[in-house]
């Protein structure tokens, strides 16, 4: 069953055919980006009758990435990032967070999606900080032994890893022995950014994360798995959660709960309440 499902669409590249959605533009989409077809943009609008407020779940997304980035350099001082399935550029990029705060931090972006890997490339002419490796996210051994990371990253210091968005779109059932083999290959000291669809196991939010659920399987774009908070955490085996804010115990929390920016002036709406995170160190 493993192997039939670990060829599901997620892990095959989808080229750039405007016939077939992409995870990466579906995505650039909801983020209000200008980087996708019409297909993507009918699989967001089947999204939407699902999950009205879609676009507010890819924002809390993409600030927790942001706010985590910012957190593990200037808090923690990592100095190198590996951010698997990065995905379009669009506002605030895992390299500019990071290296604004100190310009000698190396990133290496991982994706497959060939629009994400042109665009990237444009992006990144000008840096020689910055790299990103076409390669499979679900296959650890192929991210580490990219060129990229054997150069540019140093396995005697602590590493950033960030998985942000991308394990929900793998659906065999193995996925936490996928997280293992990246833990298992991390030196001590490092961190894992980790967000994923979630569902809260609440009669309320459940079924809008079954129906988002259906709309994404049977659409061109292939796959995205809401999982449950046991699943999420069993993610983070093996490392230590850091707090995800003053007085929280440290947990699987929503992405716009951890380490807010500010207050919450209102309650957060349903489609901000079923995309779940963390951030963990290896102890
Ligand atoms: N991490 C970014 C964020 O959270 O803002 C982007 C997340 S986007 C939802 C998921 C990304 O994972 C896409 O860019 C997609 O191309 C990439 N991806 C999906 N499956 C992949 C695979 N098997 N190998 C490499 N990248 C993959």
């Amino acid at each position: 069953a493993n192997m039939e499902k670990a060829a599901a669409p997620s892990s095959v590249p989808v080229g750039v055919d405007p016939n077939r959605a992409s995870i990466a533009r579906v995505y650039d989409a909801a983020l209000g980006g200008k980087d996708n077809y019409e297909i993507d943009r009918q699989v967001l609008d089947a999204i939407k009758r699902a999950v009205p407020e879609v676009r507010d779940m890819a924002w809390a997304n993409r600030n927790f990435l942001i706010r985590a980035v910012r957190f593990l350099s200037d808090h923690v001082g990592i100095k190198q990032f590996i951010d698997c399935g990065s995905g379009l550029p669009t506002a605030e990029n895992t390299h500019q967070v990071a290296q604004r705060i100190d310009e000698e931090t190396r990133v290496v972006y991982v994706d497959n999606d060939p629009v994400v890997l042109a665009h990237g490339n444009a992006l990144l002419v000008d840096n020689d900080r910055t790299w990103i490796a076409d390669a499979d996210i679900y296959q650890p051994r192929q991210v580490f032994e990219h060129e990229f990371v054997r150069e540019h990253i140093a396995l005697d210091q602590p590493v950033a890893l960030l998985h942000v968005s991308t394990m929900h779109h793998y659906l065999g059932d193995d996925y936490a022995d996928v997280m293992r083999d990246y833990i298992d290959r991390l030196p001590s000291g490092s961190y894992v950014a980790f967000s994923h669809f979630y569902d809260p196991e609440d009669p309320a939010l459940s079924p809008i994360a079954r129906h988002m659920e259906q709309e994404m399987l049977g659409s061109p774009m292939g796959s995205g798995a809401f999982r449950t908070r046991e699943q999420l955490l069993e993610m983070a085996d093996g490392l230590e959660i850091v707090q995800p804010a003053r007085g929280v115990e440290p947990d699987l929390v929503l992405c716009d709960e951890w380490w807010p920016n500010g207050p919450h002036l209102e309650p957060l709406n349903e489609a901000q309440r079923i995309i779940g995170c963390w951030v963990a160190r290896k102890p």
